[in-house]
């Protein structure tokens, strides 16, 4: 057995995949699987579960794996983590479990997330559905507002202790990120909507189309008879960069262009209702995996694509593998630059987007080099479509609607460690408090906050 090197993941060739939305990522097969959890260690005092948000017991699952116990392996997972195909396909595991694997000192850490991958594949394929003991009901109700990554887990933890959880939401379709964010090449639409299904057969109900704090406020809910409410709400308010032209035709944030593309199937119009309207030059601004991901749709609608980041490759937060695998779909870079301006033709469509060249001074409060204007070196470049993955905070609308429930500046619900807000029996978690985070925080939030309502509604 080759301890150095990992078994290697096989993806879809570039020149193919760049024509559809299939997944790029395929999974182990079962022998890859077993060879690959042979390179585990089982070491005594593992590290990788230092560096799992919620705590999934690694390297015993990946022995089940290895002794080709997949029932075993997923009932380990499925303790700790109610998503694993989530998980297993979009987890920064490089800075997480894998990236904390003693093996990765020094050959290539254990692929924890493709195992984590294959077992939930696994099971899902072969309609091996592991389910915890659930509690006799207590009688008790939680609303829960949200039904991303938090919501979900927060509301599967609460239903087995015997809850009776309804999760809102205010789009037609459950998932949050996971179902209108994360595209289908990355995560497919039926890996969500199984692990969605999952989260309901535990006895979780869903409310769409609810927008809590129009429809109902806090105060309704608790008159209703709810015990205690969990908001899970995201981050989806885009930011925008405050400059001239902003709001020309053609200048898309990056959550409404991947809403309309991943949920409305605005490319596939008019066999949908909503429409798209995208021209050949597009350029997406900033450098996280809301900027991949909106350059990657672009580019599998046949579009021109550029990435336009005002630092350099070295300080982009996206996950390595989705800046190489833009890389390899045809999407163009040019670092340290930044818009200055729009500038559009009559019609008030954008035509020329003005930037300014940056050089990297000192480190931030962030760590990264900040970006600087070098002076006189503005430069214009013709587009015709603009999406702006600069950031996200959360929608004010519940905080708005809500007295007395504390925020921060930038808009975050405020929480002490069990995720309680200001207001007795209002729990929050997830990208709602702390800002656009990743899908394992926002479930480790909403398991804890589950724990924190457990005890809340228990000394009641
Ligand atoms: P969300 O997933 O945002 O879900 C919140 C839900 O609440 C939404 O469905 C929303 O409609 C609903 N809601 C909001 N307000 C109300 C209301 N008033 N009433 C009723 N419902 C309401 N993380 C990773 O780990 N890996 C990745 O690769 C990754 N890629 C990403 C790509 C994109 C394009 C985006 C946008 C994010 C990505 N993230 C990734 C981040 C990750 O998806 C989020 O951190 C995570 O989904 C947060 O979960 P959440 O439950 O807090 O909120
Ligand atoms: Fe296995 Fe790496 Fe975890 Fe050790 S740290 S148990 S080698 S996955």
């Amino acid at each position: 057995m080759n301890r150095e090197r990992r078994i290697p993941r096989k993806e879809l060739p570039p020149e193919e995949r760049v024509k559809n939305f299939d997944e790029v990522a395929i999974g182990y097969m079962k022998e890859e699987a077993i060879e690959e959890a042979k390179r585990c260690l089982q070491c005594r005092e593992p590290r990788c579960m230092k560096g799992c948000p919620v705590g999934i017991n690694i390297p015993k699952f990946i022995r089940a794996v290895k002794e080709e116990d997949f029932v075993r392996a997923i009932k380990i997972i499925k303790e700790n983590n109610f998503l694993p195909s989530v998980t297993g396909r979009v987890c920064p595991q490089e800075n997480q479990c894998e990236g904390s694997c003693l093996l990765g000192k020094k050959f290539e850490p254990v692929a924890i997330g493709a195992l984590e991958r294959f077992v939930a594949d696994w099971a899902r394929d072969n309609n091996i559905i592991e389910k915890p003991e659930v509690k006799v009901s207590n009688g008790k109700k939680v609303a829960i507002v949200g039904s991303g990554p938090s919501g979900l887990t927060c509301g599967a933890y609460l239903a087995n202790l015997g809850y009776s959880v309804k999760i809102f939401e205010t789009l037609h379709k459950a998932g949050g990120v996971l179902a209108y964010g994360i595209p289908s090449f990355r995560l497919p639409d039926s890996v969500v909507e199984a692990e969605v299904e999952y989260v309901k057969s535990l006895g979780v109900e869903i409310e769409i189309d609810v927008l809590i704090g129009r429809i109902f406020d806090l105060k309704e809910l608790f008159q209703n008879g709810y015990g205690a409410i969990f908001l899970g709400t995201g981050a989806g308010l885009p930011r925008f960069p405050d400059v001239p032209g902003e709001n020309l035709n053609g200048i898309y944030s990056a959550n409404e262009f991947l809403f309309r593309v991943n949920l409305m199937k605005a490319h596939l119009f008019p066999e949908y209702d909503t429409p798209i309207k995208i021209g050949r030059k597009v350029v997406v601004i900033g450098a996280g995996n809301v900027t991949m991901d909106s350059a990657r749709v672009a580019r599998r609608l046949g579009r021109d694509v550029t990435v336009v980041y005002r630092r350099t490759e070295v300080e982009m937060p996206a996950r390595k593998e989705e800046v190489e695998h833009g890389k390899q779909e045809g999407l163009e870079f040019r670092f340290l630059v930044s818009p200055v301006a729009f500038y559009g033709d009559e019609q008030g469509n954008v035509k020329i987007m003005r930037c300014i060249k940056m050089k990297l001074g000192e480190p931030d409060a962030s760590g990264r080099r900040r970006p600087e204007p070098v002076e006189g070196s503005e430069f214009d470049m013709n587009v015709d479509t603009v999406i702006i993955a600069i950031g996200q905070s959360p929608n004010r609308l519940i905080p708005m609607s809500t007295r007395d429930l504390q925020i921060t500046r930038r808009g975050t619900i405020v929480v002490d460690e069990h995720e309680k807000t200001s207001i007795e029996g209002v729990f929050a978690g997830g990208d709602a408090t702390t800002g656009q985070a990743t899908v394992i925080a926002a479930m480790g939030s909403g398991k804890r906050a589950a724990e924190s309502i457990h005890r809340y509604l228990s000394s009641k």
